[in-house]
């Protein structure tokens, strides 16, 4: 099977086009954000650009919810515009036909993590009345200020209290979790072992392949090209080989214009086995 990896790329000329840009860069996979990444506001879909587009693409991607959407703020307001935007956005990706929508869970805004979990969950039970065939997978945090989903186990305990765990997936963000504190570098193989133990590796649908500019632990988020970064790029070598990884989505967060991410995507390529 061909190795799955990409970057993030931005639908703003259609979807046909971020198709044919990805095969441009090599990229076997992508990732796009649903609407402006710090707004509220989508563009209508052209069918027609969605047809051609489901024409020439057929491997897994991911579609990234805005960053501003916050199931957990402290205000009523705005936990009732993000659950308002996941839904049309889970509409609008049922007729894109994208398999994964990626959401970051939230951060609680001083109200504590065990409020955080309480409303992540209704939130998504809310979303998940209606069926989607999409996949809501949550994001894995590095933990800055109040922000959610920073251990597995917090993940968990959002998940345990989710009504449609069967609609339930997760994305691994390298960057994230080794700010988070888990030691991908040298521990790579425990720190499967405890994600699988604790969400299910089964449950994982595709990696942010992201170096840091930050050290271990720092709760930071802050990408790096890779092997630019202190995770570097043995770690990465390691992270795109592991059997239980290796087939799943890889895609470039990196700070990066996209000569920078082909020159990446060749990389991964070159390093998978
Ligand atoms: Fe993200
Ligand atoms: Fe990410
Ligand atoms: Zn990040």
């Amino acid at each position: 099977m061909k190795k799955l990896i990409g970057c993030h790329l931005s639908s703003s000329k259609g979807y046909e086009a971020m198709a044919k840009q990805a095969m441009e860069l090599g990229a076997t996979t992508f990732q796009f954000f649903t609407r402006n990444p710090r707004g509220t506001k989508a563009k209508a879909l052209d069918l027609e650009d969605i047809t051609k587009f489901k024409e020439i693409w057929n491997t897994p991607y991911v579609a990234h919810a805005p960053y501003i959407l916050n199931l957990c703020s402290k205000r009523e307001d705005l936990r009732e515009l993000a659950v308002d935007i996941i839904k049309d956005d889970l509409q609008r990706l049922t007729t894109i036909g994208c398999p994964y929508y990626n959401i970051h869970p939230g951060s609680h805004t001083q109200q504590g993590a065990d409020i955080g979990i309480i409303q992540i969950a209704d939130g998504i039970n809310e979303i998940l009345k209606v069926d989607t065939p999409v996949t809501f997978c949550l994001e894995t945090m590095s933990g800055k200020g109040t922000e959610m989903g920073r251990t597995f186990d917090e993940l968990k305990a959002i998940y345990d209290r989710i009504d449609r765990k069967d609609k339930i997936g997760y994305v691994l963000d390298t960057c994230h979790i080794f700010d988070g504190g888990y030691d991908i570098r040298t521990e790579l193989d425990l720190v499967i072992d405890n994600f699988d133990r604790t969400l299910g590796i089964e449950n994982l649908k595709a990696i942010h392949l992201n170096d840091s500019k930050n050290t271990l632990n720092s709760h930071k988020d802050r990408h790096e090209k890779l092997g630019e970064g202190n995770i570097g790029i043995d770690a990465i070598e390691h992270i795109v080989n592991h059997p239980r990884l290796k087939s799943l989505p890889f895609i470039l967060e990196t700070p990066n214009e996209l000569n920078g991410y082909k020159k990446e995507i060749a990389l991964i390529k070159n390093l998978s086995k």
